[in-house]
């Protein structure tokens, strides 16, 4: 049979590209090489990917939803905090978010793609795609498959990148990171933890995260910006932290994972009968927490524009997703701008705890944190375009060094 898309990868951005596609019409093939529900880090979400849960009817569920009001930034070196509500934002997207249980929130994801007549095969894997005038060839673990076009949905796996060797690293953001869930929290953590606020922590070489998760369960990351982090580095931090080590007394930490090489882009991500969407499109440090909300956009995005095409014979224009291209790079561009100015400039000191921000200006900044980055009435957004511009910066072609060391993963 051939298939109108083949789709690689069913996380959130093959997810949706695949209900959406689907549900209009379209003979979709998911191809996830993992068994679901299994761990994915990723837990906190922004307001700007919830118009995409609506239009998925995704609902959020007491079992993978935790409420989110907004981020609080917390120096414990230096005894600051700075919070920001995203109920103070732009007008315009939601005013909260979530925090999910990635294990069920892409489970629902996809069982929504299946539910709109996509079909899903776990444990086969794709090894490459080659594009023909009349269609794709898509090779997998279990055979070929054909169809009229391929997206690459593989998150860090980023096959599409990897095979054209069009990989450009971010080296100047954090470069590993170790996480675990901890569970069964001490008497009173809870009170502490409060409304719902990832808590992004102020640390000596990057920074933690601080995520309250369904079930009684903490997420907590290190991310460090020169590598070396691991199962002891984390381990060290939170018994070091006043805060955490008070929060997770008595509590069961669960495996925690590594991974590294997180941060780069793809110059190679959209082609002759070929998409990248997520994070196989690129991936930036995820101290904004910016991950499935951009790939659900993107994906979102990827799939408008191809159904058209698709209906009309045009998908194999191999400028198709230009347009896609262009508008997420500004989204990547600006969260790119701030991901710089928090490791590379005394933003964080001058911006998150210093002179309280002014009126007019603070919903500016919290309208970026929350996602909504495409608005042309942000003064903060453009200041974050043009000081990115002049400064120059890894998001200039060539900067990086092409085909990086593979990301590495692991669970100890
Ligand atoms: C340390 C860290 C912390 C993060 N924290 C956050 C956060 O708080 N909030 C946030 O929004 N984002 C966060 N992210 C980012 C987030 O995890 C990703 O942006 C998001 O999961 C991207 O979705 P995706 O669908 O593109 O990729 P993924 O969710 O990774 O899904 C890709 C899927 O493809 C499958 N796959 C891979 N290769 C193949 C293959 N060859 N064949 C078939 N299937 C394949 C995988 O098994 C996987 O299921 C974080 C990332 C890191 C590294």
């Amino acid at each position: 049979m051939t298939w109108d898309v083949v789709i690689a990868g069913a996380g959130p951005g093959g997810s949706t590209t695949a209900a959406l596609l689907a549900g209009a019409g379209c003979r979709v093939l998911v191809l996830e090489k993992s068994e679901f529900p299994r761990f994915h880090v990723g837990e906190s979400l922004l307001p700007v990917g919830l118009s995409v849960h609506a239009r998925l009817g995704i609902e959020p569920d007491p079992q993978s939803h935790f409420f989110k009001r907004g981020a609080e930034f917390v120096c414990e070196a230096t005894d600051r905090k700075a919070q920001f509500d995203f109920a103070d934002t732009l007008p315009g997207p939601a005013r909260h978010a979530w925090h999910v249980d990635r294990a069920l929130f892409d489970t629902r994801l996809r069982d929504c793609a299946v539910d709109r007549g996509a079909t899903v095969r776990h444990g086969v894997g794709v090894r490459d795609f080659t594009a023909h005038a009349d269609g794709v060839e898509v090779e997998t673990s279990a055979g070929v498959e054909r169809a009229r076009y391929f997206i690459d949905a593989t998150g860090q796996s980023r096959l599409v990148a990897r095979r054209r060797r069009a990989v450009v690293p971010y080296r100047e953001f954090g470069r590993a990171a170790a996480f675990a869930h901890f569970t069964g929290l001490a008497p009173g953590a809870w009170d502490e933890i409060g409304p719902g606020d990832i808590r992004i922590m102020w640390v000596d070489d990057g920074w933690a995260w601080v995520i309250p998760l369904p079930g009684d369960r903490l997420s907590i990351g290190r991310v460090s910006r020169h590598g070396g982090m691991g199962p002891a580095g984390l381990r060290a931090y939170v018994e070091n932290s006043p805060m955490l080590s008070r929060w997770t007394a008595g509590a069961e930490r669960g495996p925690t994972h590594v991974v590294s090489n997180f941060s780069y882009r793809n110059d190679a991500a959209y082609g002759a009968r070929y998409a990248c969407v997520g994070d196989a499109a690129c991936f930036l440090d995820p101290v904004f927490s910016s991950g499935v909300a951009l790939a659900m956009t993107g994906a979102e995005r990827t799939a408008d524009r191809l159904l058209p095409a698709l209906a009309a014979g045009g998908e194999g224009d191999p400028a198709l997703m230009a347009p896609v291209d262009a508008h997420m790079k500004r989204g990547y561009a600006i969260f790119a701008a701030l991901i710089d100015r928090f490791y590379n400039t005394r933003f964080v000191d001058n911006m998150i705890f210093g002179v309280p921000l002014d009126g007019a200006f603070k919903p500016g900044v919290i309208s970026v944190l929350a996602g909504d980055v495409w608005r042309s009435d942000n003064r903060f957004a453009d200041m974050l375009q043009r000081a990115r511009r002049r400064a120059g910066s890894s998001e200039r072609p060539g900067r990086g060094q092409v085909d990086p060391p593979a990301p590495a993963a692991s669970v100890q």
